[in-house]
């Protein structure tokens, strides 16, 4: 069998926000062809099923997922090819980011680290400190609903500010071509060793969480908003807006999901009623 299936498993500790109930199933497709019969099998028998990469930019409730979670964390890897670069769903960005510096290629600093796969960087076009995934994304094979596979050009993946055509079609990436620019591996590795050091110093690497909390609004930043708020600080049980930057909310050890999500929308009420600025999330809540 080209995937692995553990029945009731637990989701919080595949999620970097460490929360959230059990799995009816947790699958792992070891390659493309796992992935779609794992895929076929939960459609044939009308089972729910969601594909993620490595949950760091999503949380299950505490009541978990009564379906199929299928994770591509196991389908890594990248090709370096003529100066572009070909990964695989599942490839951890950063490690992307290093095969890239390997070959002389810029462009994938920004990547380095964030915690997510290519998949769900695609899917939500992450991006950091200038660098965004649509700034290097070439094409992309895709499997629609009818399982049939697409090939879809940086255009017609319709990116935007942390949105893709992905999110409105249900697609599926499968792999994509990247390209980026010829730079010496020297510079790229010493800018990417200086952006993990900007991470480590302005972001609470220490405690568990999924990144920004809220997208970034229209001329303003959501940490700043929140922090003008007084909100810092400001937790419901576990969960907590980071003393070290409020745009992060972190698990400070025992939340639960349902804690996570009070304090986003109560975070979110608050800076509506002081500014005017709906926040909108950018961790997303799988019911
Ligand atoms: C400490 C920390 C720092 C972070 N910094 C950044 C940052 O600087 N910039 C940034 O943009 N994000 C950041 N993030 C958020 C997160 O890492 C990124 O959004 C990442 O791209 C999510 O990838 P993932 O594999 O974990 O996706 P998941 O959280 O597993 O999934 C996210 C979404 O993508 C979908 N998805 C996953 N795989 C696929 C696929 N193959 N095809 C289609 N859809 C798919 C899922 O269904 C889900 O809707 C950070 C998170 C943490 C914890």
């Amino acid at each position: 069998m080209d995937y692995s299936l553990i029945e009731n498993a637990p989701l919080a500790p595949i999620g970097s926000m460490k929360v959230g109930g059990n799995a009816k199933y947790l699958v792992l497709p070891k390659n493309e062809n796992g992935l779609v019969s794992a895929i076929r099998r939960f459609k044939e028998s009308n089972e729910r099923f969601i594909v993620v990469g490595k949950c760091s930019n999503l949380i299950f409730q505490d009541s978990g997922f009564d379906g199929a979670v299928i994770s591509t964390a196991e389908m890594k890897g990248t090709k370096a090819r003529e100066g572009r670069l070909v990964s695989l769903c599942g490839e951890p960005l950063s490690a992307l980011a290093r095969t890239a510096c390997e070959n002389g290629i810029g462009g994938f600093e920004f990547c380095y680290g964030i915690p997510g796969t290519v998949g769900g960087a695609v899917y939500m076009n992450a991006g950091a400190y200038g660098g965004e995934i649509s700034k290097v994304f070439v094409s992309g094979r895709f499997l629609n609903e009818n399982l049939d596979v697409i090939t879809l050009s940086c255009e017609e993946a319709e990116f935007g500010y942390r949105k893709s055509r992905l999110m409105r079609e249900n697609l599926l990436l499968l792999s994509a071509e990247l390209c980026g620019y010829e730079r010496d591996p020297a510079d790229i590795r010493a800018e990417m060793e200086d952006l993990v050091a900007k991470r480590k110093s302005k972001q609470p690497l220490e405690y568990p969480s999924c990144g920004s909390a809220f997208k970034r609004p229209k001329d303003n930043f959501a940490g700043a908003l929140i922090e003008q708020c007084g909100l810092k600080g400001y937790s419901i049980g576990g969960a907590q807006v980071s003393e070290k930057h409020a745009g992060f909310i972190i698990n400070k050890g025992n939340a639960t999901a349902s804690e996570v999500i009070a304090l986003l929308k109560e975070v979110s009420e608050i800076v509506f009623e002081k500014t005017g600025i709906r926040l909108e999330p950018e961790i997303r809540v799988i019911d």
